[in-house]
């Protein structure tokens, strides 16, 4: 696929993309600015609905906006905060070691690079990569289910794995769409190109799509 495909791709994105709530992340992202809050609520976020994210994280930031606040709340009190997040309480465990690793390492501040990232216990790249787009605007690209599928069956790239999805976006994308990439495809995935049967006869990238591995369609 050509640059100009790509562009045309992300350009008409952009603007269908505009009728749909915007994923969870990046609204928490316009509204606190605070790569904490995207680490938080990207830790909750892992395989549990945007809706329920959603209310999650607004509790528990209500509760606890920094990792000083959130080491001095008991675990139960995490878990209650963020129920019914899927494996909530793991997840409450993981927060509070996150944040008191934070303390102890970074002086109560989250890290802005991939590597140290990767390092806190329970964060992958996909979260990584998030913190690091969304939280620090720097450059990422953060591959979820959706950027996984989409990116295949548009036949971008032609991977296994989310991780190896990254690996081969990062040779071909153009850098300035690096960072929105994952908003657009997440927003996309969601509503139009759904896991199951997507909307392909009414999708506005049709003609750049291969739809590869599409074996039902609307
Ligand atoms: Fe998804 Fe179908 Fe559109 Fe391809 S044509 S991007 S598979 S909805």
């Amino acid at each position: 696929m050509s640059p100009e495909d790509i562009r045309d791709i992300i350009e008409t994105l952009r603007a269908f993309n505009r009728r749909f709530q915007e994923p969870i992340v990046t609204e928490v992202s316009r509204e606190r600015r605070s790569p904490f809050a995207i680490l938080i609520a990207t830790l909750i976020s892992l395989r549990t609905k945007d809706d329920v994210t959603r209310a999650a994280s607004r509790r528990l930031l209500a509760l606890a906006d920094t990792p000083e606040k959130m080491v001095q709340l008991p675990i139960p009190a995490i878990e209650k905060a963020i129920y019914p997040a899927g494996f909530y309480k793991t997840k409450a465990k993981r927060i509070h070691d996150i944040c008191e690793t934070l303390i102890q390492k970074y002086q109560g501040g989250v890290p802005d690079t991939l590597e140290a990232l990767l390092e806190l216990k329970g964060v992958g790249r996909k979260t990584a990569n998030l913190v690091i787009t969304q939280g620090f605007g720097k450059l990422g690209i953060c591959v979820d289910t959706h950027v996984h599928r989409i990116s295949n069956r548009l036949g971008l790239v032609q991977t296994k794995t989310p991780d190896k999805t990254e690996m081969s976006l990062r040779k071909i994308l153009p850098k300035e769409f690096w960072i929105e990439y994952n908003d657009l495809l997440v927003t996309f995935g969601q509503n139009h190109c759904t896991p199951l049967s997507p909307r392909c006869s009414s999708c506005p990238i049709t003609s750049h799509c291969r739809k590869i591995g599409v074996e039902r369609f609307r």
